[in-house]
């Protein structure tokens, strides 16, 4: 079997064209929905995300503002410029992009951000509203992973998926959308013991490790539906997955492929919490 491709640009491209069209539907109406992004620091791969998701707002027609402070920027500063924005009725979403340098308090920091402007869906409110499964905004990772299975027609019912991380940003509120989607959900981690046990009777498997190739083909039942979290940096500079993916692709029904897969559907979600918070803002 050659698995089919699950096209993330594709998909974002579809999702923003209609995100654009609402976005500017509100914007006559008077609400341009708005974006604020915090970086803290010079980190090169933060740099790289927050231009992103900037570019990202700016082409669907969305209001962005970036936020940047220097590395050894004081906590209250940040803390105070979150109060602002709080209060701002231009901005629908605040994002701070994590990692955070080592002398904040990072769950002081995504607590300060108001739960209803929280469109990474970080804030203590908005995860216990998830794990009730009456969630305000759903981390953008996941909810982007549910779009894929949601577009391809992929059935969750009653099938075994195992997830393979358990981060409070990926593994568990993906593992927690499973499960209310009526999968019947494995969470592995580093102290799992048989992975191979978990990973091989998994008909929906996501690997979410950041460790580059990890996931190889005797690892996957066949006909298994793979979604590849991982971004990871080879030495030659390259990216890849967490998934060996040419030889997975000949077994697996449907993959997700480094880059091109879940990366752009996780900006999208972003634009889609934005959205949703601005739409619900004047409805
Ligand atoms: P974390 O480092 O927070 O979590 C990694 C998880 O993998 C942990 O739960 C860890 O277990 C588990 N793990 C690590 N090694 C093993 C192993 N050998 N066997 C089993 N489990 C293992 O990472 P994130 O969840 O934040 O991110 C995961 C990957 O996804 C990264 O590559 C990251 O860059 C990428 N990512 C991609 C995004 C996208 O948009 N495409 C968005 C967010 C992340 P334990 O808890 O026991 O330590």
């Amino acid at each position: 079997m050659t698995a089919k491709i699950l096209d993330g640009n594709l998909l974002a491209q579809k999702l923003r064209a209609d995100f654009k069209t609402r976005a500017e539907a509100l914007a006559a109406r008077g609400t341009r929905p708005g974006l604020a992004v915090i970086l803290v620091g010079e980190d090169a791969a933060s740099q790289v995300y927050v231009r992103n998701k900037v570019n990202a707002c700016a082409q669907a027609a969305f209001h962005s503002e970036k936020i940047v402070y220097p590395p050894d920027v004081e906590p209250r500063r940040v803390l105070a410029r979150i109060a602002e924005l709080n209060a701002d009725p231009q901005i629908h979403g605040i994002l701070v992009q994590l990692p955070l340098p080592g002398h904040f308090d990072s769950e002081a920091v995504l607590k300060a951000i108001a739960p209803e402007k929280d469109v990474d869906g970080f804030h203590a409110e908005n995860v216990g509203a998830l794990m009730q499964g009456n969630p305000r905004f759903i981390p953008c990772t996941p909810y982007g992973i549910m779009k894929f299975f949601a577009d391809a027609g992929i059935e969750l019912k009653g099938k075994e998926a195992v997830v393979l991380g358990r981060s409070n940003i990926v593994g568990k509120p993906m593992a927690m959308l499973l499960m209310q989607a009526s999968a019947t959900v494995t969470i592995c981690h580093s102290q799992t013991r048989d992975l191979l046990f978990h990973t091989r009777r998994a008909d929906i498997l996501v690997a979410a490790l950041g460790r580059a190739r990890f996931v190889t083909a005797e690892m996957v039942k066949p006909g298994a539906v793979v979604i590849d979290v991982g971004i990871n940096r080879l030495p030659d500079g390259k990216l890849c997955g967490d998934v060996d993916f040419g030889p997975v692709s000949e077994i697996a029904s449907a993959i997700t492929p480094v880059p091109g897969g879940v990366g752009p559907m996780t900006i999208t979600m972003l634009l889609a919490n934005t959205l949703e918070a601005a739409e619900r803002e004047v409805s």
